[in-house]
């Protein structure tokens, strides 16, 4: 399924219009109904919603492995049959992103998102006998989600959450929480339909800092887990209690003089408009060898990009993206190209995906995250000088990066020195999280505190179990 869309998405110059074909279908965009509030896991009051999700928590504890496969598989089943309502809706919310790669988002964090088989119990036996390492659930939750995969990291963490034996509680980005809440209900909805718990899910009917605030320092919250920005990173980690956070990045791609030219700009150049920007690991900038830099930026325009060249030009541009030095008006964040380049007066068709110009390597679309098809492009010597910049830009957030190479030296040494949690070769980014890659799913990449790409083992306490002198039957 999700080989099929990347298949199509890397042949298609006109994904805009395919978006809008989709458009189609009547939906309800409205996202949940008051009816829906406290039935299926949507409440007015933080503290009741914790204590239900405490509940369900407790029942679930007592059921099998083998149940709470068959949630997170019912989960799967409800989910698929909403992708294109949830993308929609996201789109309509939040003013970000595209339908298309929404979709596709959606889809790979239902069939790419490991459940119970993630939880492999270890095992060790000798002369003093048998000894089990086994993941225990940390109970109740608390989850802050992003605008930018608002249903996406519902999903995502809901099935590693639960498969973990835990319960969540949700706190939505305000701007999107309409789309995750609308997620919650059909994850909850699902749960029923097998028979499981009632509010293994919940979140608020309205969003507010103060109900994070409750979240956060709840007694019967055991852990917490912030996909966001720096500031709610930080917010989780100075909560005192175990945290996960997955931050901010700043994705660079190097190209060198040995790379398939033509196949890395068709990557970077999907990669980077891929949902408009928003996605975390996705190209942010590109660091690229003097010598192939003219035939790479020719064949980015082969597929879809838009070259500024004039100065004037890239600093209206400038002027217009950035409120104030280092402050991103939001305004332009998930827009796609065609979008932004009117604002500065220049007229494109729908198959331009991202607007690219060579940039000074301090400039502030180089070394600021912007979550827009801007890529600029900054020039390089050679392999090891781009290395060395690549490390800088990335701000040490241990977060993506990619590389086109054909040099084995020049990929490991990448890879080694930048110690991102996700590293592509000669890839589009999104190939770093099971989309045309290899490997499982996750929304929640976990730099700084190290989890890396979480899944259900992520959320779980590794216990110890000893039998001594028993056993062994070497
Ligand atoms: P954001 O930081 O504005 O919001 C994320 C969530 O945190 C929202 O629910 C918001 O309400 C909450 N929040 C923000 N500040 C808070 C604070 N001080 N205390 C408590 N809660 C707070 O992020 P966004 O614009 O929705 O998402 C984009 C950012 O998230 C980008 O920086 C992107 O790189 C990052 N991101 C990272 C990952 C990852 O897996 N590492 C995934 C998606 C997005």
């Amino acid at each position: 399924m999700i080989a099929k869309i990347v298949a199509e998405r890397l042949k298609s110059q006109d994904e805009v219009a395919l978006s809008k074909g989709i458009s189609s279908k009547s939906i309800s965009t409205e996202g949940i109904s008051k009816e829906t509030v406290s039935s299926e896991g949507i409440f007015e009051d933080m503290d009741t919603a914790i204590e239900a999700a405490y509940q369900a928590q407790r029942t679930l504890f007592e059921k099998s492995l083998e149940f709470r496969k068959k949630i997170t598989n019912a989960i799967k089943a409800e989910l698929m049959l909403h992708v294109e309502e949830l993308a929609m809706l996201a789109v309509k919310e939040s003013g970000m992103g595209n339908v298309k790669d929404k979709i596709i988002k959606n889809t790979v964090a239902i069939e790419k998102t490991p459940s119970v088989e993630d939880l492999m119990s270890g095992v060790f036996t000798g002369d003093d006998g048998l000894t089990l390492l086994e993941y225990s659930p940390f109970g109740v939750i608390g989850a802050i989600a992003p605008s930018t995969n608002p249903s996406e990291t519902v999903i995502c963490n809901s099935i590693g959450m639960i498969a973990a034996g835990n319960a969540v509680v949700f706190c939505p980005h305000p701007g999107s929480y309409k789309t995750s809440n609308l997620a919650i209900k059909y994850i909850n909805k699902a749960i029923k339909s097998v028979g499981g718990p009632a509010n293994l899910v919940v979140t608020m009917l309205k969003p507010s800092m103060a109900a994070v605030e409750t979240m956060m320092h709840h007694p019967l919250i055991n852990m917490l887990c912030a996909t966001g920005g720096p500031s709610v990173v930080k917010a989780v980690l100075e909560s005192g209690k175990k945290a996960i956070g997955a931050g901010a990045g700043n994705p660079p791609v190097l190209v060198d003089e040995t790379a398939d030219i033509e196949k890395a700009a068709r990557d970077i150049i999907n990669g980077c408009s891929f949902d408009n920007n928003l996605p975390c690991i996705a190209e942010k900038e590109a660091i690229v060898v003097d010598e192939i830099c003219d035939y790479l930026i020719f064949n980015m325009k082969q597929n879809g990009a838009y070259e500024l060249t004039d100065k004037v030009l890239i600093q209206k541009l400038e002027t217009l993206v950035f409120k104030s030095e280092g402050v991103l008006n939001r305004e332009f964040v998930g827009k796609d190209a065609k979008y932004i380049l009117d604002k500065i007066d220049i007229s494109v068709g729908d198959e331009i995906k991202a607007i690219i110009m060579e940039a000074d390597k301090d400039h502030p679309f180089v070394v600021e995250e912007l979550m827009m098809p801007i890529l600029p492009i900054v020039r390089v010597k050679d392999a090891s000088e781009g290395i060395d910049l690549a490390c800088k830009l990335e701000h040490g957030l241990r977060h993506t990066a990619m590389c086109h190479s054909k040099n084995i030296d020049v990929l490991t040494e990448m890879a080694h020195r930048i110690q991102t949690t996700i590293f592509v070769k000669n890839g589009p980014s999104y190939a770093g999280i099971g989309v045309g890659g290899e490997g499982f799913t996750t929304f929640t990449i976990a730099g700084p505190t190290g989890e890396g790409l979480t899944s259900a083992k992520s959320f779980t306490r590794r216990r110890r179990c000893v039998l001594v002198g028993g056993f062994n039957i070497k």
